[in-house]
């Protein structure tokens, strides 16, 4: 897969795509990423990329041209790339969608700077707008590191043989089950009986339960709409009758 940034800080996102999953998965030739300055496709001798907003308000705003030339250069090697703009307006970055973009052979992700981009990037050059969550960043770079990260992990081969994403939280609409390591006693707390008895199945029903459990307590919005069999709901009905 090939993802290209177009950015005003490439040198942002030197550090986190030069360690850990994101450069292994570049070292094995799954992911290729370009960053791109996007005052390279400005035409004017100061390299100029914002301007004042029509009707006024506060800040500058990102103009459209150099990010239109951008995408087109962009786009030479990367052609069937879908354009990601970062932006708080847009729909919220899921599991479901980094799952759309890991199949996807290309992304170009335009990081948006000042008060934010011209409307016509956006309705014009664009095929989504995402967001990283309900707040606002200074710019979309940390957002594209969160798209990439999340996106390379899903790439078949990324993770090795010793992870699945499969287990993550979200895969199947629940937040996971909780994890133990060695020592079996820390801070007067023992690992869980069953986690230590060998018995698969067992350990399974128990990760089961506890997932139903981590997401009714945290995120119960995530239960409308996660993928339940009947022994699910019934252990559900069975912990609101308890009044867990
Ligand atoms: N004035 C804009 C607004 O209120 O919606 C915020 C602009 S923000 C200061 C500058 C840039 O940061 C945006 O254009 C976008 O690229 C990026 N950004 C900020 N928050 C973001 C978020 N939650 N998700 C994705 N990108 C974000």
């Amino acid at each position: 897969m090939k993802i290209d940034i177009v950015t005003l800080f490439p040198d942002m996102f030197l550090g986190p795509f030069q360690e850990s999953i994101i450069k292994r998965a570049q070292d094995r030739g799954l992911l290729e990423i370009g960053l791109h300055q996007l005052r390279d496709f400005t035409t004017d001798r100061h390299r100029t990329v914002d301007d004042t907003p029509y009707g006024g308000g506060a800040g500058m705003l990102m103009k459209p041209e150099p990010i239109a030339a951008a995408i087109t250069s962009v786009r030479r090697n990367n052609p069937d790339a879908k354009v990601v703009l970062l932006s708080p307006q847009g729909e919220p970055l899921s599991q479901q969608l980094a799952q759309e973009f890991s199949a996807m052979p290309g992304l170009i992700l335009i990081c948006g700077r000042y008060e934010g981009v011209d409307e016509r990037v956006r309705t014009t050059l664009c095929d989504y707008t995402v967001s990283i969550g309900d707040y606002v960043l200074s710019g979309g770079e940390l957002a594209a590191m969160v798209v990439v990260d999340t996106v390379t992990r899903l790439l078949p081969g990324a993770l090795g043989s010793s992870h699945s994403a499969a287990d993550d939280s979200f895969s199947d609409g629940l937040l996971e089950y909780p994890q133990y390591t060695r020592p079996v006693v820390f801070n007067d707390l023992a690992v869980p009986e069953v986690l230590l008895s060998g018995n698969h199945a067992e350990i399974a029903r128990w990760r089961r339960q506890e997932s139903l459990v981590a997401t009714a307590r945290t995120r119960p919005d995530l239960l409308k709409t996660a993928r339940l069999s009947d022994k699910d709901r019934s252990y559900l009905s069975r912990m609101e009758e308890r009044g867990q």
